[in-house]
């Protein structure tokens, strides 16, 4: 794919602000810290599009990026960060749900998983409530944090842990290993 404009639309905190206009849209959704920020940034080859943070769920509205003006991707909340209040997290959680429930244009969701751990029980329970609603895949992240060898094992761990057969791209936002193959992914789920 190549990305000639990729801009940052807007940040909502209401359905009623998500844009009208019918364009597909690619979903990311994972842990706080997983690396969606990178990994956003990565695909659309931009240093800073999507904030990357030190500083894990500070993320706290659903953010809409247009694409060459023909599609969008989608960075919704990160989960399981412990130091948000309950209130907080019930409120995320309400919009995530939200969004990935009534969102007509959503052609896929792409869920990060930490290539180096197994998937915590929160992956897991979001994982199966996404496989029910939605076209899935997984992307292990930060691929270049072990080596090739460990990476298929991983990548079956994270098959079985999920009990998945959704498809498992391992990739990395610093060394761009795996992105070629996520876009090739993506690319196919606009041409059908
Ligand atoms: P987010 O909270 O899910 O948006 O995660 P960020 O994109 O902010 O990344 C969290 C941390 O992981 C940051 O310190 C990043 O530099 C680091 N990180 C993200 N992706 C990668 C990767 O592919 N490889 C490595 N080595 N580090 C990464």
């Amino acid at each position: 794919m190549v990305v000639r404009t990729a801009e940052f639309e807007l940040g909502s905190v209401h359905a009623r602000q998500w844009p009208q206009d019918g364009l597909p849209e690619f979903a990311f959704v994972g842990r706080s810290n997983v690396g969606k920020s990178s990994l956003i940034n990565a695909l659309l080859g931009r240093r800073s599009l999507a904030r990357v943070s030190a500083t894990p769920g500070k993320t706290r509205e659903i953010n809409f990026y247009r694409v060459n003006g023909s599609f969008r991707f989608v960075d919704l909340p990160g989960y399981g960060y412990a130091a948000v209040s309950q209130a907080e997290r019930a409120r995320f959680q309400r919009m995530i749900t939200e969004y990935l429930r009534q969102r007509g244009p959503l052609l896929r969701v792409l869920h990060l998983i930490d290539i180096r751990h197994d998937p915590t029980q929160d992956d897991v329970d979001v994982h199966r409530w996404l496989r029910g609603a939605r076209a899935v895949c997984v992307v292990a992240t930060k691929a270049d944090k072990v080596s090739r060898s460990k990476r298929m094992v991983q990548v079956r761990r994270i098959q079985t842990v999920l009990r998945t057969d959704a498809p498992v791209l391992p990739s990395s936002a610093t060394t761009r290993e795996g992105l070629d193959d996520v876009w090739a992914l993506l690319a196919a789920d606009l041409n059908q």
